[in-house]
């Protein structure tokens, strides 16, 4: 395996690590900050055309404060629910779609693709790049977006990793785009699960596929994968085993990281992204 496990997620922060607590939602640690990546804490909920099934593996008492919400898009209670909203608006700086800032308010940023929001002492920095939430043909919304705006992020910190997070984004075109203008990624959280809605693109996936998720990851080169968005939630056509199965198929099953849901992962010892003792 490329990764390993270091325990749950706790309020302590490590030098640097990646948690899925289940959905979409992700904890990452790097460059001295935390951050949360579309927060979702509420229990297991019906939302009509939706309906969650699990719980947070970790709560909001567990993650503990975060400097920086991401919040790939805002209009999708998978992507950001009744709690999940409330914790993005508790912290400092909420970064998001121009679209969402505009109906979330308060500390969201804006920032369109390809732009990049520094921390006040520069150690951080972050890029929104384009995500499309549907098939390449799909209907577009009034404001020109397949199902809706959404932004994926590339997290850069000085000595770190170099992140991409996917968003719910189903186009590998837009994926192979991202690596030529960013450069190598060291670590690709991709949303998969096959999220499919009957009334949506003839029910055609709106994030990734396993096999999708699988090629994503040889586009950006990634060697550590962490993979999102699969669980908890009816509408998630596709789980982890799935995403393995795929990954196994692809012959990169080894970049998977193995973490349960609530537990850290991190790169191996020996690996240059180890982070320091302690
Ligand atoms: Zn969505």
């Amino acid at each position: 395996m490329s990764t390993c496990e270091r325990g749950v997620v706790t309020p302590r922060r490590v030098p640097f690590g990646i948690s899925v607590l289940g959905g979409p939602t992700t904890v990452i640690d790097i460059g001295g900050s935390r951050l949360v990546c579309d927060p979702t804490f509420d229990p297991p909920s019906d939302y009509g055309y939706l309906q969650k099934l699990t719980g947070p593996a970790a709560d909001e008492a567990a993650v503990g404060a975060v400097d920086i919400a991401l919040v790939s898009h805002d209009v999708h209670p998978d992507n950001l629910d009744n709690a999940g909203r409330a914790f993005a608006l508790s912290a400092p700086v909420v970064l998001t779609t121009a679209t969402a800032a505009a109906r979330l308010g308060g500390p969201a940023v804006a920032l369109d693709p390809w732009t990049t929001w520094s921390a006040p002492a520069g150690e951080l920095r972050i890029t929104a790049v384009p995500a499309r939430h549907g098939p390449a043909d799909g209907e577009r919304n009034d404001e020109g977006f397949v199902n809706c705006e959404v932004t994926g992020f590339v997290i850069e910190a000085d000595d770190g990793p170099t992140v991409y997070v996917s968003g719910d984004n189903a186009s590998l075109q837009l994926v192979r785009e991202i690596r030529e203008c960013v450069g190598p990624i060291d670590v690709a959280v991709l949303f998969a699960g096959s999220a499919s809605v009957p009334t949506k693109f003839e029910g055609r996936p709106l994030s990734l596929t396993p096999e999708r998720a699988a090629a994503a990851a040889e586009v950006l080169g990634a060697p550590h994968v962490v993979v999102a968005h699969q669980d908890g939630w009816r509408h998630f056509a596709t789980g982890a085993a799935d995403t393995r199965a795929a990954f196994h198929a692809a012959g990169i099953a080894d970049r998977l990281c193995p973490a349960p849901l609530g537990h850290w992962c991190v790169p191996d010892q020996g690996d240059r992204l180890s982070p320091p003792p302690g």
